[in-house]
């Protein structure tokens, strides 16, 4: 298949469809990694689809969902410090923290943009030269080459109000320390496509060896996730897992290696908070020494504490997202889904982001989740 639309025939898919069925002999439980694929799994009714032995749960890969509450709580208080310009993508200005929101801070008086790109927050910058520019940066190693290249820009066009506060997370580490965990019984994962195209095939290694898990890399297509769901069956009914790559067109084994290059250039490897998880040590990248000027995090460090109010960070009464992004638990499990918390009136991450799961229940399934499939 070469063309988009052919990755959404539906007579395909359920040709694909019936192959897993086919193959499919024994219960087994699958986790997409990413929030991008918990979307397209929804939106053209995948679970549906596939046989009843074949059990999806939605993973840690929603950027915004994973950003823990107190990580939050400083960007807010960020926000409200003098001089201060919040620059950031927009999903996370209606993410509550736990006393308030970037998009209340904002109402509050708060200079908060919402910016497509990094590259906008620099300009962003250099049209503001008395103020100081901060970039939230949420995202996974998708997203940190692109970071990376905003402040080496920023460097040499000598923009030296601009700063990141790096909340930037690796997947590797929190798939491995989610399988520690091991609360959650899984047989294979559909491994996240855009991360891979960074990151390559190679760092999942870990997953059957250590673990007995297949691990397929996966398109956004319907028929790439059917394709992926396919091998991975294929893998556990033979007995046989291993990494396997099925989005050729994005993901090659060694990865990007420009993209890698600007990401271990600007950061370096730390711990991360994850919500849900806590910290999970290597799971994160902070900006290294030869660029810490646009470290927001060492910048103001002093201001935030002087300016910041001991109230510890806490989270939403009876939100489930955390127990959700550990594939403990589906949104319908959550007592607040589609009652009290609604994409209107989000009481969690994982109804405001794009790429939540209870907003890709919600939207593509009702209150029962269920959607008649393509
Ligand atoms: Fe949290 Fe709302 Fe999802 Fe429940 S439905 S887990 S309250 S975001």
């Amino acid at each position: 298949m070469k063309f988009i639309d052919e990755y959404q025939n539906s007579e395909l898919a359920r040709k694909v469809a019936q192959r897993i069925a086919n193959r499919s002999t024994k219960p087994i439980r699958l986790m997409e990694f990413c929030g991008g694929h918990t979307h397209a799994i929804m939106r053209y009714g995948i679970r549906q689809l596939v046989p009843k032995t074949v059990e999806m749960r939605s993973g840690p890969g929603c950027p915004v969902c994973v950003t823990a509450t107190s990580d939050l709580d400083k960007a807010i208080a960020l926000a409200h410090l003098p001089g201060v310009i919040i620059t950031t993508f927009g999903d996370i200005m209606r993410v509550p923290g736990s006393y308030s929101s970037l998009q209340r801070a904002k109402a509050e008086g708060a200079d908060v943009r919402v910016v497509y790109s990094t590259m906008d927050a620099v300009e962003i910058a250099q049209a503001n030269p008395r103020k100081s520019v901060i970039f939230i940066g949420i995202g996974f190693e998708t997203t940190a080459p692109t970071i990376a290249a905003s402040i080496i820009k920023a460097l040499k066009e000598g923009v030296e109000n601009f700063y990141v506060l790096s909340l930037l997370k690796l997947t590797p580490p929190v798939m491995k320390a989610l399988l520690d965990l091991g609360e959650v019984k899984l047989d294979g994962i559909i491994g996240p496509g855009h991360v891979s195209v960074i990151i390559g095939s190679y760092p999942y290694e870990f997953i059957p060896r250590n673990y007995g898990i297949a691990c397929v890399i996966s398109g956004f297509e319907p028929l790439d996730i059917l394709l992926c769901i396919d091998k991975l069956v294929e893998q556990i009914e033979s007995g046989e897992p291993r990494v396997e790559i099925a989005y050729r067109r994005g993901v090659k084994p060694q990865g990007n290696k420009k993209a890698l290059e600007l990401l271990n250039e600007v950061f370096e490897i730390d711990s991360a908070n994850w919500r849900g998880m806590g910290i999970v040590p290597q799971s994160g990248l902070k900006v290294n020494q030869k660029y810490q000027h646009f470290d927001a995090d060492k910048a103001f460090s002093g201001l935030l504490r002087s300016a910041r109010n001991d109230k510890p960070a806490k989270e939403p009464e009876g939100c489930r997202c955390g127990d959700i992004l550990r594939g403990v638990a589906t949104p319908l499990e959550c007592k607040l889904f589609g009652k009290v918390c609604t994409p209107e009136k989000p009481i969690g991450p994982c109804m405001v982001s794009s790429e939540g799961a209870c907003a890709a229940y919600y939207q593509f399934c009702g209150l029962e989740g269920t959607n008649g499939g393509m």
